[in-house]
C-alpha cells in the first residue's frame, strides 16, 4: 500500500503559502491506519522502548496506538499551561515569536528509553525542543519517528546524533 496517497494536501492551510498534509485522511482509512502503525512498530520493537512520548497534537494518535501495541506506557508533550500537574517546560523559536512546549516532571525517570513521535517534521524547531526537553530528564531518547518528513526543510539537522525515521518523505 502506497501510504502517500492517503495525504490530503490543503492548500493555503492554515496561512496562504502553507500546503498543510492532512493525516485525517489515512486516519480514516482501516487498512491505512493498521499498516502505518505496523510500519511504526517494526521500526520499534526490540529496541527496549519503555515510553513513547507523543508531541500534540497529532503525535498522541499514532503515539498512543504504538505505545499499546509495544505494551508500553504514553507521556503527551503539551502546549504551555495544558498538563495539570508539576512540569519543565522548553521554548523555542518561531518564524514570529516563541512557543514553549511542557512535559510532567515525574513522567520519566532515570532508565527510561524514549521513542518520541510526531506526525510530520518540518523545520525541526518542535522536535528539537522536545529533545531538549527529555535531556532535562534522567530518560534516555532512542528513536524518533514521524509520518512524514518535508526534507525540502532540513528539520533532520536540528536532531542529528538521533536515529531519525519517517514513512513518507517528500
Ligand atoms: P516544525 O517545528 O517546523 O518541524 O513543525 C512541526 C510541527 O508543525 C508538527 O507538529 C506538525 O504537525 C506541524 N506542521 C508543520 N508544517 C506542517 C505541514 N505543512 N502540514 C502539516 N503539519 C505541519
Amino acid at each position: 500500500m502506497e501510504l502517500d496517497k492517503l495525504i490530503r494536501d490543503v492548500e493555503n492551510f492554515p496561512i496562504k503559502g502553507i500546503v498543510f498534509k492532512d493525516i485525517t485522511t489515512l486516519l480514516k482509512d482501516a487498512d491505512g491506519f493498521s499498516e502505518t502503525l505496523e510500519k511504526l512498530y517494526r521500526l520499534a520493537k526490540d529496541r527496549g522502548i519503555t515510553k513513547i512520548v507523543g508531541i500534540e497534537s497529532r503525535g498522541f494518535i499514532f503515539g498512543g496506538a504504538l505505545a499499546a501495541k509495544l505494551g508500553v506506557g504514553f507521556v503527551p508533550v503539551r502546549k504551555k499551561g495544558k498538563l495539570p500537574a508539576e512540569t519543565i517546560a522548553e521554548t523555542y523559536d518561531l518564524e514570529y515569536g516563541t512557543d514553549t512546549i511542557e512535559i510532567h516532571k515525574d513522567a520519566l525517570t532515570s532508565g527510561d528509553k524514549v521513542l518520541i513521535h510526531d506526525d510530520l517534521l518540518a523545520t525541526g524547531g518542535t522536535i528539537q525542543a522536545a529533545c531538549k526537553l527529555i535531556e532535562k530528564t534522567d530518560a534516555e531518547i532512542v528513536q524518533i519517528s514521524f509520518l512524514i518528513n518535508l526534507t525540502f526543510l532540513n528539520g533532520i539537522e536540528r536532531i542529528e546524533g538521533y536515529e531519525v525515521h519517517s514513512l513518507i518523505e517528500y
